[in-house]
């Protein structure tokens, strides 16, 4: 523990919207609590907090049982970003709950860094319930991650380059983003407290300025403030001024900011996962221009054994069958190292897939097999280091599997860690497992993942 401690914690007690006065957490004790919109953010965010020098489990939406490992933050991955709002605050509600029995004694609210939401919802009216819950009358929105393109500016939210409204979420299918000007689409959805903002010059003179302005703002009645941040500079000046604040909403980039407060500071420890020897392989059902990529480099560069699943015969044979085959295939490839069991395909012939079954079915069908051959895998193969590609796809396996919680390891790499999962397909025991979103990873990410595992996998 001592070598992870950048000095002593600093008071959390100097504090913004209320609770005060409560005990300094004892050592050991869970640091921050978060809440999640979407399982991919989910593990953005515990990312982000490992590398700072959190030592982070990721939760499959609200555990039945109470948190097992000792841990400095917990993140629990709910599916709220577009549900209906009512829905999404009693599941946010149920997280905070839970993470209060837990001890934590800060908390967070992770929403997309391109502020996915609508006029209803889903951040304002999250963000108000966990206020009301909690007993606040303050917080910050803010989801700006410099080192993703998100930057805010006078309020205003850029996608690399662009306004937000500007950068294709305006036709976003689900939450359109027609609207940059983040204090006016936070008030929109934020029936009961004014929304205002803390400026670049604000926070570029840091810690004490911010706070100054907070209360400035607490003082004109303003219950949310959306920041400015410009760089990774700015985010670190926001984080002192966080600490002890009750609730904090934002992206996963302002996390980069609070393990300090808890005298915690970047190590190589936090990161560190228990070991799982055992066989290798990737499944994915990613379709993204870099996935495609990444088969291919496994296979041509690599030269490791892969199989491709046909769609189309995925529907005429049953997701069972075809399962059952592709674990005949592995059986005797595995011994040698990593395999490779893929639907990955070109666009044209993901359409063409798509025109006969169905957007919607042809996904949910090619889901369910690879989820199926994962399980195999591991229940049956004895496979117990996993990549799984595709976002959707790692939602499927997950579930296959019967992981409720992950503890998160270093990054293989940027918004890609290792993790480490109890699997009820595994009888309990612990796998590692990378889940790789869309466009992330390099184009050797399928060997490099196993080579990159801290020793003892
Ligand atoms: P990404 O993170 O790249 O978006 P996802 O797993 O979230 O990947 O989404 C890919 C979707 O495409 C999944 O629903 C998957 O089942 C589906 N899919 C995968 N391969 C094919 C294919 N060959 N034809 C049609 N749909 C496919």
């Amino acid at each position: 523990m001592n070598e992870r401690r950048a000095g002593p914690p600093q008071a959390s007690e100097h504090a913004l919207g209320g609770q005060r006065g409560h005990e300094v957490p004892k050592v050991g004790a869970l640091r921050i609590g978060c809440i999640a919109d979407d399982f991919t953010g989910a593990t953005d965010l515990a990312n982000n907090l490992v590398r700072a020098g959190m030592r982070v489990v990721q939760t499959i939406g609200v555990p039945a049982a109470p948190l097992a490992a000792e841990v400095d933050a917990v993140v629990v991955a709910l599916k709220s970003r577009t549900i209906a709002p009512a829905e999404a605050v009693d599941q946010s509600l149920a997280a905070l709950k839970w993470l209060q029995a837990q001890g934590a004694r800060q908390f967070y609210f992770k929403y997309c860094s391109t502020f996915d939401s609508t006029p209803e919802g889903n951040i304002g009216p999250v963000t108000e319930a966990l206020m009301d819950a909690l007993g606040t009358d303050f917080t910050i929105a803010t989801p700006a991650f410099p080192d993703n393109g998100r930057t805010v500016f006078k309020g205003y939210l850029f996608a690399g380059d662009v306004l937000l409204n500007e950068s294709g979420m305006q036709k976003h299918p689900l939450t359109p983003m027609t609207d940059a000007n983040l204090v006016r689409v936070m008030q929109a959805q934020t029936k009961k407290r004014k929304v205002g903002l803390i400026d670049y010059r604000v926070v570029a003179r840091g810690a004490q300025a911010i706070g100054e302005r907070m209360a400035q703002l607490r003082a004109e009645g303003v219950g949310v403030a959306i920041v400015d941040a410009l760089s990774n500079d700015d985010l670190l000046r926001l984080g002192p001024a966080l600490a002890g604040m009750p609730l904090v909403t934002a992206g996963s980039g302002v996390a980069i900011g609070l393990p300090a407060n808890f005298g915690l500071a970047p190590s190589s420890t936090a990161g560190a996962l228990p070991a799982a020897p055992g066989l290798q392989a990737v499944v994915s059902g990613s379709c993204s221009l870099a996935t495609n990529g990444q088969v291919r480099h496994f296979i041509e560069q690599a030269r490791r054994p892969a199989l491709a699943l046909d769609p189309m015969r995925i529907a005429k044979e049953g997701a069972q069958a075809v399962a059952r085959e592709t674990l005949a295939w592995a059986r005797p490839l595995l011994a040698d190292g990593p395999v490779l069991v893929y639907s990955t395909a070109q666009s044209d012939s993901v359409k063409a897939v798509q025109g006969q079954l169905g957007v919607a079915e042809a996904g949910a069908m090619v889901e369910h097999c690879i989820a199926a051959i994962a399980r195999g895998l591991v229940a049956e193969l004895g496979v117990r280091q996993l990549v799984v590609a595709g976002g959707e796809t790692s939602g499927a396996c997950v579930q296959a599997l019967g992981i409720a919680q992950m503890q998160i390891g270093a990054q293989i790499d940027p918004g890609v860690p290792w993790c480490h999962a109890q699997a009820q397909a595994a009888g309990g025991a612990g796998i590692r497992i990378a889940l790789k979103s869309g466009n992330f990873g390099t184009a050797d990410f399928f060997t490099k993942a196993f080579a990159a595992q801290d020793g003892g996998a």
